[in-house]
């Protein structure tokens, strides 16, 4: 595969093709996680970014074809389409690590009040949690030890992102 560097001016024709229909300015999350920022301060849709000089699909690459320049891929919905190129960059990101702690994958799918913080809808999700979490504990037929469980919130990891949603949680 040729991956010498491209020179890309603003008359190449750019097709981009990524589930995520933004970029997001990820050490922002955990403010919008806690409401400090509100989600669209932190985003850009990617088809502002790439004006009238490219095409966005929202899809995920699948399989490449680079004999015949062509990707496979699938759109959000499960629709198949191919999209040719004739120079590919490709810039997938990585998935969040748990060094080795599978559980937390599986309780993250497996249970709606675990969450990661790596994409807007975990913000979002995370911010609406925090505050249903708040109106029920303060019902009144609650009882303490309830409460208690309701506005106890654990962070696992130690790293920037825990530390920064934890201070952000703690000020709100
Ligand atoms: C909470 C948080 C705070 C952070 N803070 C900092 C910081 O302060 N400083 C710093 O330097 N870094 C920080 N980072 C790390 C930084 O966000 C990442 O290093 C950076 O986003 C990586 O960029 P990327 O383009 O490689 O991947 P990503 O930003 O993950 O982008 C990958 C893109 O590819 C798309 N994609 C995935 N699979 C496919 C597919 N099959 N087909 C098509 N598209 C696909 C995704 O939807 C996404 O849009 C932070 C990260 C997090 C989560």
């Amino acid at each position: 595969m040729d991956t010498q560097a491209l020179n890309l001016d603003k008359s190449i024709p750019l097709t981009v093709v990524s589930p995520r229909n933004h970029f997001v300015f990820t050490p922002l999350l955990p403010s919008a996680s806690v409401g400090t920022l509100e989600c669209r301060c932190i985003q850009e849709p990617v088809r502002t970014i790439l004006g009238s000089n490219g095409s966005y699909l929202q899809a995920k690459a699948r399989t490449l074809d680079t004999a015949n320049k062509r990707i496979l891929c699938e759109s959000i919905h499960n629709e198949l389409f191919e999209v040719e190129y004739d120079k590919l960059v490709i810039a997938v990101g990585v998935k969040t690590n748990t060094f080795g702690i599978e559980s937390i994958k599986q309780a993250a799918s497996a249970h709606d009040d675990v969450f990661f913080l790596k994409h807007l809808a975990h913000a979002r999700a995370i911010r609406t949690n925090i505050i249903d979490s708040f109106e029920q504990a303060a019902i009144p037929t609650v009882t303490d030890a309830e409460r208690r469980r309701l506005l106890s919130f654990l962070v696992v990891g130690g790293g920037p992102t825990s530390c920064e949603f934890t201070a952000e949680l703690h000020g709100t």
